[in-house]
């Protein structure tokens, strides 16, 4: 990483976004911006925080509990957690983060809706899709998607608030468009099948695809390298 400095990259993460939506023709609030952390000090989250960005991504839960218990003087900051989760995990992202956004099997957010905490309140929700099949192994395929839904829209611990996808890289604005097309209609499809569910959240767009997210109507968007520089360990 080459001499970053996290204000400016910051500051030009939000005025993408800004631009972003604006040349979709959406608010200027139609969207947040998600800092995703994973393999970065917290010393660099603290940096950020202290510009005004209050929403982490973290994708692996041991290296997330250290940072956010460097962290607790924070108030308030807002954790996502949106890498792969094992049954063995569910309990440290039940008790230490407010969102996740790669729940895609039942059995996951059954343990995740034993093991909130009360005191918590409900944690936020998104389902995880398989939208370009070989993009990852991760994520429930469509098929599956609306009998996954249900389960979770009826788990009182748990929030249903959208859908998550990483879609496989692709070249150009057209290309990138075709899947986040796909999972906004997947949203849109889950709306009418479950109104009661509070379904506000598209979870998608990173550093190479965020325009295309936000012309099929992200709202929130996870931007790491574009806010931190380059991950050298793990990814
Ligand atoms: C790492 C990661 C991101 C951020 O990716 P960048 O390309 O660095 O912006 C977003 N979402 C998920 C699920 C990730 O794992």
């Amino acid at each position: 990483m080459t001499d970053l400095v996290l204000s400016e990259s910051l500051a030009a993460a939000r005025t993408r976004l800004a631009d972003a939506l604006d040349a979709a023709g959406r608010p200027a609030d139609a969207a947040r911006l998600l800092a995703v952390s994973k393999t970065k000090p917290a010393a660099m989250i603290r940096e950020a925080w202290h510009l005004g960005q209050r929403e982490f991504g973290e994708n692996y839960v041991q290296e997330a509990l250290d940072k956010q218990a460097e962290l607790a003087d924070l108030d308030p900051i807002v954790w996502h957690f949106i890498g792969p989760l094992q049954s063995n995990k569910t309990r440290d992202v039940a008790e230490h983060f407010a969102w996740v956004h790669s729940v895609d099997r039942e059995k996951i957010a059954r343990r995740l809706n034993d093991q909130r905490p009360e005191a918590l309140g409900p944690l936020d929700v998104c389902l995880q899709v398989n939208i370009s099949d070989e993009a990852s192994k991760s994520g429930v395929s469509l098929e599956a998607l609306p009998a996954l839904a249900e389960a979770v829209q009826a788990m009182p611990h748990l929030r249903l608030r959208g859908l998550m996808a990483i879609p496989a890289p692709a070249e150009g604005l057209n290309a990138q468009r075709a899947p986040f097309a796909r999972l906004r209609e997947a949203l849109e499809d889950l709306h009418e099948r479950l109104p009661e569910a509070p379904l506000d959240t598209l979870s998608m767009g990173m550093s190479a695809d965020l325009e295309a997210a936000v012309l099929e109507g992200a709202t929130l968007v996870r931007l790491g390298t574009a806010i931190f520089g380059e991950r050298t360990a793990r990814d």
